[in-house]
């Protein structure tokens, strides 16, 4: 399952240039092209689904092959031990401007509380 028009489709099928940091199967990882802390990395289902809530509905094991994903990266990046934040910004209220799930692997740096 894939959009014609989805930047993380894109990345995906590596049609769009990525700093790819780690993969699965069924997942892909890769850096933020604008990153918020030291650490800022995204990982995405290889399959198209437009938010969190599509991916809590989605097949058996895909959002925990995610979560799974997303710590292999953090322990990958050093950031395992000392904290990260792992964030699913769902809806454009949240701040979501990619409509092709993604969570966001922050960390590397002290982390206010609340975010913004
Ligand atoms: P959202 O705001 O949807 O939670 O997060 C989208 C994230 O995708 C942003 O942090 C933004 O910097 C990142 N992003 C947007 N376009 C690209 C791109 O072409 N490549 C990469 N690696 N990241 C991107
Ligand atoms: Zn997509």
């Amino acid at each position: 399952m894939s959009e014609a028009d989805c930047l993380f489709c894109k990345i995906v099928a590596r049609e769009i240039p990525a700093e790819i940091v780690y993969e699965t199967d069924r997942t892909l990882a890769f850096r933020d092209v604008n990153p918020q802390a030291p650490t800022h990395v995204l990982v995405v289902p290889r399959e198209h689904h437009r938010d969190a809530a599509a991916l809590a509905a989605a097949d058996q094991g895909l959002a925990d092959e995610v979560l799974k994903t997303a710590h292999a990266v953090a322990s990958q990046e050093g950031v395992a031990e000392s904290g990260y934040r792992l964030v699913f910004n769902t809806g454009p209220e949240a701040g979501q401007t990619v409509f092709h799930v993604h969570g966001h692997v922050i960390g590397g740096r002290d982390l206010k509380w609340p975010p913004g």
